[in-house]
């Protein structure tokens, strides 16, 4: 099976995500009993960094305020220091554990940018491979998207943090 027909379906999933009619998904992640589960890789005081289920690239990880804001303009200046800070972590947490080539990180604010959730704002971080052909070649055995998730979220947490 080549890797292109097996992420296909997940980009066609991330165009139409989950979305609950009164709740809102990036509220209730932190509450969930098991942050494994949740795919939380680090829970902070004004953000979490957790695995994006619908991925652009393997390893695509958002950092997301707990406060339930739609627009940047809308958070405390130490919830954005906490959200470039986030990235910063996430992204020497993905070095460590994949050695990408690249990043890509940013913000889709709202939903002509493409914002998937629009009414919680969340900072993507993608890591990126030169060609993005060969993308996690240690878990390249893995079979499906619920256990490349885990196996992924498992080499991102066992790297969080490490920074000396
Ligand atoms: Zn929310």
């Amino acid at each position: 099976m080549s890797k292109k027909v097996l992420w296909a379906p997940w980009r066609m999933e991330y165009l139409q995500p989950e979305e609950k009619n009164d709740s809102c998904v990036f509220c209730e992640l932190p509450s969930k009993a098991n942050p494994r589960e949740a795919l939380i890789v680090d829970q902070g005081k004004a953000v979490y960094t957790v695995l994006n289920k619908y991925p652009y690239n393997s390893g695509h990880l958002m950092i997301i305020p707990l406060e339930h804001k739609a627009a940047l303009t809308d958070l405390h200046a130490s919830v954005l220091h906490a959200l470039m800070e986030g990235a910063s972590a996430a992204m020497d947490a993905l070095e460590r554990a994949f050695h990408p080539d690249g990043f890509n990180v940013g913000l889709n604010q709202g939903r002509a940018a493409g914002a998937g959730i629009p009414a919680h704002l969340h900072l993507h971080v993608v890591p990126r491979w030169n060609g993005d052909t060969n993308f996690m070649p240690v878990l390249s055995e893995t079979k499906s998207l619920p256990q490349h998730l885990l196996a992924t979220y498992d080499a991102i947490k066992e790297n969080f943090h490490k920074k000396a």
